[in-house]
């Protein structure tokens, strides 16, 4: 579903990327572990084209994106959630769910309104309210509901449960997974908290300045003592 092939990116002057090859199959889920600054967010951003200067391969599904910028890889089935959310402050909870539909492709049809208010039960009472007004809890909620209302065939989470008190990281970590499920989504995650990327993927990458330094299941993570403290400082 996702291809990167020999991926370099560069802001300015600076070489961030350094070859990075790396694949996630057709529903495949998958984390993108590393110490700050490693370059997970330039990785996401290169693959959406939101950003960094590139160059080498990315393809989803069979179609190579080349330099399409990133809302036409909406229509590819790509959908980002950025570490910053964006979250639209001056319009409601369902006008920006409503942006997030219209990204749609027209082999997957948006997702309808009433199926987000069930998959998030606490974004139904505050339809209404500006996205400014949201706690930071609502708005992670509302910044992956956008996303998926897309019906994504792809979807790049970038650090969801940073600043989220660990109930919500709990009922998150349960609705995108269901989700992935239900609508066979292919997800890409860069995280910190390594239990919500193991409650919501099975393949692991491990980033350290800009190169793969591990590749595997969780298994093989757990296994391999010298990743966790070469490149992750974890024990
Ligand atoms: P973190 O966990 O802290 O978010 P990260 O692994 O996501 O880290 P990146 O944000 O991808 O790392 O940053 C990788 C490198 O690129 C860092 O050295 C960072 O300073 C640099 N960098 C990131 N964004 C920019 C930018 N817009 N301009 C210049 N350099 C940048």
């Amino acid at each position: 579903m996702l291809q990167v092939e020999n991926l370099n990116a560069f802001y300015g002057q600076s070489h961030i990327l350094h070859g990075i090859s790396l694949e996630v199959p057709d529903c495949g889920r998958t984390t993108v572990l590393g110490r700050n600054g490693a370059g997970k967010t330039t990785l996401l951003k290169s693959i959406a084209n939101s950003g960094p200067r590139v160059d080498g391969k990315v393809a989803i599904g069979n179609a190579p994106t080349g330099r399409t910028a990133w809302f036409k890889r909406a229509k590819h089935g790509l959908a980002l959630v950025p570490e910053d959310r964006r979250i639209f402050t001056h319009i409601s909870v369902e006008e920006n769910i409503e942006l997030g539909r219209f990204g749609a492709s027209a082999d997957r049809p948006m997702v309808k309104l009433d199926q987000i208010y069930e998959w998030f039960p606490m974004l139904g009472p505050l339809r209404a309210r500006l996205g400014g007004q949201l706690s930071g809890g609502q708005q992670q909620m509302l910044a992956v509901a956008r996303a998926v209302a897309s019906r994504p065939r792809l979807l790049l989470l970038d650090e969801p449960t940073e600043g989220l008190a660990p109930v919500i990281v709990e009922e998150l970590a349960a609705i995108v997974a269901k989700i992935c499920n239900e609508l066979d989504i292919t997800l890409l995650l860069v995280e910190q908290n390594i239990w919500f990327s193991r409650q919501t993927t099975d393949h692991v990458y491990v980033l350290d300045t800009g190169t793969v330094a591990f590749s595997g299941s969780w298994q093989q993570f757990d296994a391999d003592e010298s990743v966790r403290n070469r490149h992750l400082a974890i024990a």
